[in-house]
């Protein structure tokens, strides 16, 4: 198994929370917000129908069902047990199909190279100690002429305040420590990770937070939460 590229804290924090991942109430909140977004986004661009997926830190799996439940043939891999084991039972639940494992993004790239339409890699590189290295393999994974698209935190004085002051300290949404500022990445940064990766930018789009109507949308505004959509 590829080890390098992990941090094994990360895992814990996830592992530890795992059971409440399908609590839309929980600390994974955030996440069930974000989703319709997320998702909308990438079917207007990729038609999820019938494509080969694979979401890369899948954990509990809110993203990948939903885009299996839009007709994609969709693999999810993670590198933390409890939260994959969460995604399985939740299957049973929701009669969606979809592949979990738990595997590395390289190795699975080592593995299976240039196999998907479309790789999704959503709020994990802020948690990857080599981001470069995650979306290389991403960029490995998917075919010529596919589609990835990444979702991460911007690094500014606002990001800091909003992400991590706001929503771990004064909203209490997230557990104090879920993030770590100095791993958030600029959308310039990630761009050139991704032409490094041989990946061209399609498209970068702000999500936003409004504190006082608790909603969130897609704006251009990118200075706290992103998604970044390029094609190999
Ligand atoms: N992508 C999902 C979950 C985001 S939470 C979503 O947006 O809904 C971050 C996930 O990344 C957790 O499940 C955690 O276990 C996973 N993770 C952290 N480090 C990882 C690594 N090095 N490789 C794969 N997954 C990792």
């Amino acid at each position: 198994m590829n080890t390098n590229n992990v941090d094994h804290l990360e895992l814990d924090k996830f592992s530890e929370l795992a059971h409440r991942w399908w609590d839309p109430q929980s600390e994974f909140k955030p996440l069930h917000d974000i989703n319709p977004l997320r998702l909308n986004y990438i079917d207007e661009i990729v038609k999820l129908h019938k494509k080969q997926v694979l979401d890369v830190g899948c954990g509990g799996g809110i993203l990948a069902e939903s885009m299996a439940a839009r007709g994609a043939i969709v693999i999810g891999i993670d590198l933390a047990e409890k939260p994959l084991k969460v995604a399985e039972l939740h299957l049973i639940e929701s009669g969606q199909q979809v592949e979990y494992r738990k595997i590395s993004a390289e190795d699975l790239a080592a593995e299976r190279p240039a196999s998907f339409d479309v790789v999704t890699c959503m709020e994990l590189l802020e948690h990857v100690p080599d981001p470069a290295a995650t979306v290389a393999a991403c960029a490995a994974l998917v075919k010529p002429g596919g589609h990835v698209f990444f979702s991460t935190l911007n690094r500014n004085p606002k990001s800091y305040l909003f992400a991590i002051i706001g929503a771990e300290y004064v909203l209490r949404m997230l557990p104090r420590g879920t993030h770590d500022y100095a791993r958030f990445i600029k959308p310039s940064e990630l761009a050139t990770l991704c032409r490094r990766a041989q990946l061209t930018i399609g498209g970068l789009t702000g999500m936003t937070y409004n504190p006082f109507t608790q909603r969130y949308a897609l704006e251009a505004d990118a200075s706290v939460n992103y998604m970044m959509h390029a094609t190999r």
